[in-house]
Formats: C-alpha cells, sequence, structure tokens
C-alpha cells in the first residue's frame, strides 16, 4: 500500500497507513518548527536538563490558563494521577469512585496505592460519570450492601471507607462537577478532576484543571495539548495541597535535597519537554478554535442522516475540548468497514469497560452490572480529529461515514 507520505505529498504520522492521519503532528510541528528548534536549543545550551527554567514559566503559564493558584508539571497523567490521590492520602482499605468508561490509567492508579476502584456508570449522552447513580454507589460502600448498587467484593458487609471521586472528562467533555462536588462535600469526599483529555474545555465558564480541588491533565503526544514524550500536571488552588505535590514529585523532599519528609516518586517533567510544551501553548487556542469548527461541521453534516446514528450532544453550559469526536451507531463494525474501504481511520474508545478488564477480575463484577457502559463500548467509534484535519479530508470522511451509515441502515 502507498504510504501516507507519498499520497498526502507530506509525511504524517506513521503508524498509521491511512491516507488521512488520525492525529497529525507532523501538520503542527510544520507549523512550529522554529519556536520549537528554539526552545529546545536553550536548553541544549543552558544545561538544565531536570527542573531548569522552562518547567517553572509552563508551570505559571498552566496555572495562569486554568486559572488556578498552582500547576505542579509531572512526568504523565499516569503519575499525576498517582501524586493527586498520594496527596490526598490514599491507601489500602479506601474505595474511590470513578467512571468504567475511561482510559485503564484512572483506576489503574487507584489500585497501585492498595485502594478499590468502585465504579459507577455513565451517562450514555455525555459517556461521563453519571451523577445520579453516584449517590447510590456511596450508600452501597457505606452500607456494604450490594443490592443497593452493584460494587466490588471488598466492599461488601461495609469493609471499605468512602474516601474520593475520580471524575474523567471524557473526549474532552467535563463532567457534571456542580452536581458531582455537591455529593462529594455531602459525604466528605474529595474528587479529582481527571483533565487528560479536556485540557482547554470549559464548565459554566471555568476551564477544566480547575473544576475540582485537585485536577490531573496528561500530555502525551495525542492528547489535546501534547509534549513529545511523556508528561503531566497537576491543578489546585490549595497552597498547602501544591507543596505536598512539589514534594512528592520529588522523592518526598522536605526543606533540602537530602532531606525526605514522606515517601514520594521521581516524577518529574523533563525541562525539554517543558521547552515544547511553551511552544505549543502559544498555538494552543487557535487549535481549539479549529477543533471546534470540525466538530461543528461533522455535527452539521451527521444530524441530517437521523436513524440510529447518534452524534455527540455537548451541554450548553461546556465547551468541549474534542480530544476525540465520537459516534454511537448499533451497526458500528459495519461503518467502519466502510471507513476502511475509504482509507479514513477510526479507533475505539473504549473496546471493553474497565470492571470487565482481566486487571479488574479481583472486583469481582460482572457483564451487566453497568449497562450503559457496556453498551457504549459496543457503539461507538471515533473518526478523526484534530486541528490540521484539511477540508477536502474532512469531507472524505463525511461521506465515508455517510455511506457506511446510510448501507448499513439498508
Ligand atoms: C491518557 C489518559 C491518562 C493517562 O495519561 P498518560 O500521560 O498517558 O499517563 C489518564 N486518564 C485519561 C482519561 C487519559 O485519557
Amino acid at each position: 500500500m502507498l504510504t501516507a507520505s507519498f499520497v498526502s505529498g507530506r509525511s504524517v504520522v506513521k503508524w498509521s497507513d491511512d491516507v488521512i492521519p488520525f492525529v497529525d503532528l507532523k501538520a503542527q510541528f510544520d507549523v512550529l518548527e522554529n519556536e520549537i528548534h528554539a526552545g529546545i536549543d536553550r536548553v541544549l545550551h543552558h544545561g538544565r536538563f531536570v527542573l531548569g527554567p522552562e518547567v517553572v514559566e509552563l508551570e505559571q503559564r498552566l496555572a495562569q490558563y486554568v486559572g488556578v493558584r498552582h500547576a505542579v508539571a509531572c512526568s504523565s497523567g499516569t503519575d499525576a494521577l498517582l501524586l493527586a490521590l498520594m496527596a490526598k492520602n490514599v491507601g489500602p482499605g479506601d474505595a474511590v469512585f470513578t467512571t468504567p468508561f475511561t482510559f485503564v490509567a484512572t483506576a489503574e492508579a487507584i489500585a497501585l496505592l492498595g485502594a478499590v476502584p468502585v465504579f459507577v456508570d455513565i451517562d450514555p449522552v455525555t459517556f461521563n460519570l453519571d451523577p445520579a447513580q453516584l449517590e447510590s454507589a456511596v450508600e452501597a460502600v457505606i452500607k456494604g450492601d450490594k443490592g443497593l448498587y452493584p460494587i466490588p467484593q471488598q466492599a461488601w458487609n461495609g469493609r471499605l471507607q468512602v474516601k474520593g471521586i475520580i471524575a474523567v472528562d471524557l473526549f474532552g467533555l467535563p463532567a457534571d462537577y456542580d452536581r458531582i462536588n455537591a455529593i462529594a462535600s455531602r459525604y466528605d469526599l474529595f474528587v479529582i478532576e481527571d483533565s487528560a483529555q479536556s485540557f482547554g474545555a470549559e464548565y459554566r465558564g471555568r476551564k477544566s484543571g480547575s473544576l475540582a480541588e485537585i485536577a490531573a491533565t496528561s500530555f502525551f503526544p495525542a492528547k489535546p495539548l501534547g509534549c513529545y514524550g511523556d508528561g503531566g500536571a497537576v491543578f489546585t488552588d490549595e497552597d498547602e495541597l501544591a507543596d505536598v505535590l512539589m514534594s512528592l514529585k520529588m522523592h518526598g523532599q522536605g526543606a533540602d535535597r537530602y532531606s525526605h519528609i514522606r515517601i514520594g516518586m521521581n516524577a518529574r517533567l523533563d525541562t525539554l519537554q517543558a521547552a515544547i510544551l511553551l511552544a505549543k501553548l502559544k498555538v494552543f487556542d487557535n487549535e481549539l478554535e479549529r477543533r471546534r469548527q470540525i466538530a461543528q461541521q461533522y455535527n452539521d453534516s451527521f444530524r441530517e442522516l437521523g436513524g440510529d446514528l447518534r452524534i455527540p450532544r455537548i451541554s450548553p453550559h461546556c465547551k468541549s475540548a474534542w480530544a476525540q469526536y465520537s459516534l454511537l451507531f448499533s451497526k458500528r463494525d459495519a461503518v467502519r468497514d466502510e471507513l476502511k474501504r475509504s482509507q479514513v481511520p477510526s479507533a475505539i474508545y473504549y473496546p471493553t469497560p474497565l470492571h470487565m478488564q482481566r486487571a479488574f477480575e479481583n472486583l469481582g463484577y460482572r457483564q451487566g452490572d453497568l449497562p450503559a457502559a457496556e453498551q457504549c463500548s459496543t457503539e461507538i467509534f471515533s473518526i478523526p480529529m484534530h486541528p490540521y484535519l484539511e477540508q477536502d479530508h474532512i469531507m472524505m470522511i463525511v461521506s465515508a461515514v455517510k455511506n457506511g451509515v446510510q448501507r448499513a441502515q439498508g
């Protein structure tokens, strides 16, 4: 097969042989090349590869962008979640509520600390944790009563203490924080916003990263704001928490480098990655705007199809960061076959909800426990979404989806 670079006349992310790249980091680099080279060059010259000045500047800019007092740059989104949970003293015997319809890292961080993830089903329209079910799940764990809500076997008979919630802003759309934070304060639970996919999104005029007591985001290359490797950040308004997070990411460091006042990690962000992120931040709002235009164009084109195809619905008080554009369709696989024939890449986020993953089989969940997440995982698919999609490619994608849907509907 012809390589993508040959067909499109310029090189694209090489993990795909499709004509249209799913995410086009090369096109972004073409725009930012000088800026990025200059940033990397500065770091090579000053030589402070760990905790250099670019890291400090990035933390200031991120905090300013998000609208919180503190941003703590770190080594990945997964480590950002771990740091946030560690700062909240999560450990064995604790229950932390989260969604089963997310990337594994969300629940993995909970389990790594010896705590138990308790999955709460999603709202099938937003794909985010359903606040209406959160309270039942909390009551079920407090009472240890699996008749109230499906809970992990570790929580039967009231053996776990309810501790906190990790809400995820899936595909870039913020969860419903007014309701989640209200339930949390009633039960004295912390809330962590997993904003790995939603940097730049908004909820009631506030930016993603500021919607809960702590937020964790990721700068993995394919996320809305990505570096050239692994990176992440934790956000908070609380000075004390920020101090603890900063210490935790540097081996639990105290007042000086070789005093250690808690067990921590090596979870720093490299200075080179900070320099790259500083360059990318300059065009980030333009990129967001472009993602929103493309989402609008997709919506307008697919709405008329009606029938069984369900397009993303964003409530008026939210702005998505459009990390993914995901559709639901009962005969998804037929549509994806058509896309493949037209050389349009597609992906499934996520084919198996976390409560059905082998890694979590010790929790004792059964098929049918969280039906909305299970149903979505059989019907969902995502089409290319990135700010450098060209108009002719958008048209190709739209017509391939339309053809696929119309054929499948007969
Ligand atoms: C990507 C992602 C993470 C993990 O981020 P990494 O930087 O890859 O460790 C966590 N949660 C969600 C929802 C993600 O999409």
